[in-house]
């Protein structure tokens, strides 16, 4: 089958053929893949910065956010059967550990992550996980667009749900990069709290794709006006919750600067540094969150809201030999939404 792999720091991924994956363990499923969505930690991956270290050494198939048909199962597996669509959580957890007993599906002690930890991934027509990391495609809703709720969905919805008890209506949210992630995460906090939406980005046209998805206004950090026009928009004090799915460059200088007293920094894209003085937390009472992925829980309750009609992907669409363009199309800023590679 062909996948597209890792094959060195510095290289652009490699089209290759490779052995389809068969079923190990008895809760294995291989999976058909429908579609994979494109996402910055693969960029991290391929520049040597991946997120889990020790980085896993090359070569690997890439691809943390799958969806696609039921194409073999482990003998132990019930729930799903060959040709059922499904969409999958991007860990494989053991479900014998506390934090799996808890729900937590990212602190799992024995947790593996295809397409990150040197696991092959779904930039592939095929990819084995396991049973426990599959939630069922409700009927009528076709696989391959869905796939970027499978990550950027499930991580927008985390980091949404976990400042839920903050957003009163008339508290203000600023949804800090419009992209992948973002444009899930405006949707979110609109159709999940009562609170103003306020979208930043330094392109105009992903500001204007806020608007069309519910933001109330967007702002460009680069204007002169900033940041004086966003807390005048704000009602004076700031932000009650910064989102932040860039978590690199200036971003969080940015989102610091907007917040208002005892508001929240959540940070969910990563590879910039944060410095903040220790005077600045106590006198603001400042809350920092980090977001890691998401539970399998929120995958459920997420494509429960996709099925209502309540959140929508934008998938711009590429055959999956075309990833190396897709991924340098994400580098350049080109991407409105996510990039989904197709088999
Ligand atoms: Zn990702
Ligand atoms: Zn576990």
């Amino acid at each position: 089958m062909r996948a597209v792999r890792f094959v060195g720091e510095h290289a652009p991924p490699a089209v290759q053929e490779v052995e389809k994956p068969v079923v190990k363990d008895s809760l294995d499923v291989v999976v058909r893949i429908a579609g994979a969505g494109v996402c910055r930690t693969d960029i991290h991956i391929l520049d040597g910065a991946a997120p889990l270290q020790p980085a896993p050494p090359p070569p690997f198939t890439l691809g943390h956010e799958n969806t696609g048909w039921i194409d073999a199962v482990g003998s132990a597996v019930s729930t799903v059967s060959v040709g059922d669509p499904v969409i999958l959580h991007p860990a494989i957890t053991c479900g014998l550990c506390m934090a799996c007993r808890n729900g937590e599906d990212m602190y799992c002690a024995a947790t593996r992550f295809p397409g990150v930890d040197g696991m092959d991934g779904g930039y592939a027509e095929f990819l084995r996980t396991s049973v426990r990391a599959v939630v069922p495609l409700a009927k009528g809703v076709a696989p391959a667009t869905q796939a970027p709720l499978a990550d950027a969905g499930i991580t927008a919805y985390h980091a949404v749900r976990r400042v839920l008890p903050e957003l009163h209506s008339g508290s203000v949210v600023a949804v800090l990069g419009i992209g992948g992630l973002g444009h899930i995460g405006v949707q979110l906090v609109r159709t999940m709290s009562p609170a103003r939406v306020f979208a930043l980005d330094l392109a105009p046209e992903r500001l204007e794709f806020a608007v069309r998805l519910g933001a109330e206004r967007g702002f460009s950090p680069a204007d002169p006006g900033f940041p004086a026009n966003f807390m005048k928009a704000s009602g004076g004090d700031g932000a009650d919750v910064v989102l932040d799915f860039v978590g690199e460059q200036n971003s969080p200088e940015v989102a610091l600067g907007i917040l208002r007293r005892g508001g929240t920094y959540s940070i969910v894209g990563y590879g910039g540094k944060l410095t903040v003085p220790t005077v600045a937390m106590i006198t603001r009472e400042i809350r920092m969150l980090g977001n890691f992925v998401g539970n399998y829980r929120d995958l459920v309750e997420l494509m429960e809201l996709q099925r209502q009609g309540r959140v929508a992907v934008s998938a711009k669409e590429y055959p999956l030999t075309q990833a190396p363009r897709a991924v340098d199309d994400l580098r350049q800023g080109k991407v409105l939404g996510r990039a989904v590679l197709i088999p």
